[in-house]
């Protein structure tokens, strides 16, 4: 099965760190593999791992990582590149011709992102053609893609479980969990 990476662009880490963090952690529970930032940013490597290790599952992140370059790379290497943009193309008309037997690659923006990315992407893709949020858009493409199978997710290993529950909050320790008769 090929991987979803996600590539942020333009992160600003004093103005970007809670919506950068909502990306990344829309990502991950929606089956993107990891995501790459174009800026370092130890603070948010630090804060998206943390919840990996406590809510399991092998998302990765790395940052301050020239995109041009990796862009390159992932291209070279057979994968695709989409573009999330309110300029693109509608997403449900984009979504069912990107198949996933190649590793994709989806760049989502923080500020103005370069003009020569409309052009390097294989798929310029719009969630609506009005401004929003990257979140959202991202979200949305996801769960195109998945065809809404995200939800089966599984994310093996961490500390902590939440049991869906119609009342209040039903948490437990996994590890606990096997131990019960
Ligand atoms: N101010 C920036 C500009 O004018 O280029 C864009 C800021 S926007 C909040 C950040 C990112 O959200 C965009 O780069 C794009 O990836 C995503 N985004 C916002 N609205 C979108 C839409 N309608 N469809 C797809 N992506 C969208």
């Amino acid at each position: 099965m090929a991987e979803i990476w996600i590539l942020r662009l333009g992160h600003r880490p004093e103005r970007d760190k809670r919506i950068t963090t909502h990306v990344a952690l829309t990502a991950r529970t929606f089956g993107a593999k990891g995501i790459i930032v174009s800026t370092k940013d130890e603070v948010l490597e630090d804060s998206v791992m943390d919840v990996v290790h406590r809510f399991g599952g092998d998302f990765t992140i790395r940052t301050g990582v020239s995109w041009h370059s990796f862009l390159k790379e992932f291209k070279a290497k057979g994968g695709r590149i989409a573009h999330l943009t309110m300029y693109g193309m509608p997403v449900d008309d984009v979504a069912k011709n990107v198949s996933l037997d190649k590793d994709l690659l989806i760049v989502v923006g923080a500020e103005k992102v370069p003009a020569e990315l409309y052009q390097i992407a294989d798929f310029n893709i719009s969630v609506g053609n009005q401004p929003h949020s990257e979140v959202a858009a991202l979200a949305i493409l996801l769960d195109r893609l998945s065809q809404g199978s995200w939800v089966e997710k599984e994310f093996e290993g961490g500390t902590i479980k939440v049991l869906p529950c119609a009342r209040g909050k039903n948490v437990i320790n996994p590890a606990e969990r096997e131990d019960m008769p």
